[in-house]
């Protein structure tokens, strides 16, 4: 079982897709005047609004269609630059080729997200957006990526698929940037098996996300529309059993991120001080959501024995997540004049290749983090894998 959410699936879930099952409503539209639709997607979406901190959420089929969405929505045209980090899982370069744009690499630093200092240096006349991807549960650095925005007239939408609940500087992730897009796959925080949510700071924003995603109509499908649609959509809604799913794992997420987070502080207290090793940079100590853990060593020799010893593998080498192991972009990257060979972006290999995943809450070989605890480890467990991992540095 892959995320903390997976782990936690009960009895709230259970009753939540009853009550649509015993409805006779699958679909997000009912009669809301009918007391038997129970709007488990409505709901949702006012739910998660509201934890975020934005006036509009919309549930999508997945965080790869929330991203897409929220590129066309925010106008990007065919050939606008998009920046974004060169350490990311494939959604995010995959979602604005499909919207038809360029997605611009950049370096990572020890946080392992985008590095604003060479975000800089990748801006050009076609550049129109920013999206910083908040890898592994850690916030970027978005004081320094507004600034730059802000400065250069850029947009920037926030991929926290992989960082539902965490908080940079006392705002959620998501709300900082004009829209974040979210995954529910059974790998994120909280989980609907699949399906996406996508915030949106204004009603124009809002509105044109919900046509995108819906066939080119009003939010809820509301008023007079024949004759009056703008947007062309498609359809990229979800039903009522991924809304009741959703709607329970909602409810629990801040008890998940609090317990990930207890967790993982205390496997980081056990294992730090650690000749040559340490930890990646937070740009908000207590906000991220405590999913992983990631250690960097100083030398690429030793993270590699040390990953071996521990049955698991650098960073550098998680095929869905680095750039240089992406054939079907690199098509695409090669097309559009961009970097995109083995080498082409020196910073990232580096701290990649001296990079290891600890698993907290996601358990994903895919991402490098096969090893390590999970959201219900007890003390002792937690100890216990202290032990091995600090025998295998010694030992490495
Ligand atoms: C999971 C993920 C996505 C895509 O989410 P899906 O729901 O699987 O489509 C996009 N970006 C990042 C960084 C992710 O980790």
């Amino acid at each position: 079982m892959p995320g903390p959410g997976s782990y936690w699936l009960g009895e709230e879930e259970r009753k939540e897709v009853l009550d649509v099952l015993e409805s006779g409503y699958l679909s997000r539209y009912g009669d809301m005047k009918d007391p038997r639709f129970k709007h488990k997607v409505y709901t949702l979406e006012q739910e998660f609004a509201k934890y975020i901190g934005v006036p509009h959420a919309l549930t999508t089929s997945s965080g790869t269609s929330a991203l897409m969405i929220s590129v066309l929505a925010m106008g990007i045209k065919p050939g606008d630059e998009i920046i974004v980090p060169a350490y990311t899982f494939v959604a995010t370069y995959s979602a604005i080729i499909f919207a038809r744009a360029v997605p611009v690499l950049c370096e990572i630093d020890s946080s392992l997200n985008i590095d604003p200092n060479d975000i800089i240096k990748r801006i050009t006349s076609r550049t129109k957006m920013i999206m910083p991807v908040h890898m592994l549960g850690n916030p970027s650095d978005m004081d320094a990526i507004m600034s730059i925005a802000k400065k250069h007239g850029l947009s920037v939408v926030e991929d926290a698929c992989q960082a539902n609940g965490a908080v940079y500087k006392g705002r959620k992730l998501g709300s900082i940037g004009q829209m974040g897009g979210f995954s529910l796959n059974v790998y994120k925080t909280i989980t609907s098996g699949d399906g996406g949510l996508i915030v949106a700071s204004s009603q124009e924003l809002y509105e044109r996300a919900f046509a995108i995603h819906d066939q080119g109509h009003k939010p809820l499908r509301s008023g007079l529309e024949v004759g009056q649609r703008s947007i062309l959509g498609l359809n990229f809604r979800v039903n009522e059993l991924t809304g009741a799913v959703a709607l329970a794992q909602l409810r629990k997420i801040d008890r998940i991120t609090s317990t990930l987070r207890e967790k993982k502080n205390k496997l980081k207290s056990l294992i730090s001080g650690i000749n040559g090793m340490s930890f990646r940079k937070l740009n908000d100590s207590t906000g991220e959501c405590g999913t992983l853990l990631t250690v960097i060593f100083d030398r690429e020799d030793r993270a590699v024995k040390v990953a071996k010893a521990l049955g698991t593998a650098t960073v550098n080498h998680s095929g869905w997540h680095v750039y240089a192991n992406m054939e079907h972009v690199n098509r695409y990257l090669k097309e559009a004049g961009q970097p995109h060979d083995k080498g082409a972006y020196p910073k990232t290999d580096d701290i990649l290749s001296r990079t290891l995943n600890i698993s907290i809450g996601v358990v994903d070989a895919g991402l490098g983090s096969a090893c390590g605890i999970n959201i219900n480890s007890t003390d002792e467990e937690i100890g216990a894998f202290a032990e091995r991992f600090r025998k295998a540095c010694a030992e490495s």
